[in-house]
């Protein structure tokens, strides 16, 4: 058995006031295995917040980028560039949406030609391709939103798959590509009751978790309405409603995925121990 992966919640901000706002940093997430250093959706913050928790950026192989808003890439030229130890050495894999590398009607390249062409792997991630990261087999989910050609990822370990939605709303099917993870990482940009088309609520999150019924699920990229209504009461809800352990994310937060699912809370006197996830 290879061992388990980190995933570190750099960031747990999502949309464009938290952002701008930095009421939760939008860092993205990292995750840390073996032959795995990668980074997923570096909003800004992602390089700094890296380095002030001790996660050298020049130990990355690779970065991840789900669609071309600014709350998930900004950062994904300088971390290339960390990457590639400052563009010197042709290294690592970059998976991006298909409006990240190339533009679309929606935007333009979020990454530019250059940095792309420093890059070892690149691969241009739409729904259901698969692709190989060190030991570990990726799989392209599909999202739903603004940006049309937004995705999802879902990561194929030897303790079972954990997956993560990027922005995208509820729409039927969205259940089957997370069959079977046993976490789920789901963009809660807003509470129960405020729909908005192409992003996720806690009443879409509800449903996806009844569909698929991971082991745990997170809730992280939270907008401003999420994060003034109170993300853990909103976690609470979800679980009261599907008996699915869930949690909203915080900065900082960090889970071991392996045997067990392990959460640990960024300030030691929170810590949770969640064995119950057994
Ligand atoms: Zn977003
Ligand atoms: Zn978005």
């Amino acid at each position: 058995m290879s061992p388990k992966v980190e995933i570190i919640f750099l960031g747990t901000g999502g949309g464009r006031f938290a952002t701008i706002t930095q009421q939760r940093r939008t860092a993205g997430i990292r995750m840390i295995g073996e032959d795995l250093n990668l980074h997923l959706d570096p909003g800004p913050g992602a390089l700094v917040y890296s380095i002030s928790e001790g996660l050298d950026p020049q130990k990355l192989n690779a970065v991840f980028v789900s669609h071309c808003h600014p709350d998930h890439y900004t950062d994904a030229e300088v971390l290339i560039e960390a990457m590639t130890h400052g563009m010197t050495q042709k290294h690592g894999t970059l998976a991006a949406g298909k409006s990240v590398l190339h533009g679309s009607n929606v935007c333009d390249s979020s990454i530019s030609r250059y940095h792309q062409a420093m890059v070892e792997h690149v691969i241009e991630a739409t729904p259901n391709k698969r692709f190989q990261l060190g030991n570990l087999d990726v799989g392209v989910t599909e999202a739903r939103h603004t940006d049309p050609d937004a995705v999802g990822f879902r990561f194929k370990t030897d303790y079972g798959d954990f997956a993560y939605t990027s922005d995208t709303e509820y729409y039927e099917d969205i259940g089957k590509y997370y069959e079977k993870v046993r976490l789920l990482v789901l963009c809660v940009m807003r509470p129960a009751g405020k729909p908005w088309k192409g992003h996720m609520t806690t009443d879409d999150a509800i449903r996806i978790i009844e569909e698929t019924r991971p082991e745990l699920a997170i809730l992280t990229h939270l907008g401003m309405q999420m994060i003034f209504k109170g993300p853990s009461k909103e976690a609470r809800l979800i679980e009261e409603r599907t008996k699915v352990p869930t949690f909203a994310a915080v900065d900082g937060m960090r889970i071991a995925f392996g045997e067990r699912i392990d959460v640990r809370m960024p300030n030691k006197a929170q810590q949770h121990d969640l064995n119950r996830f057994l």
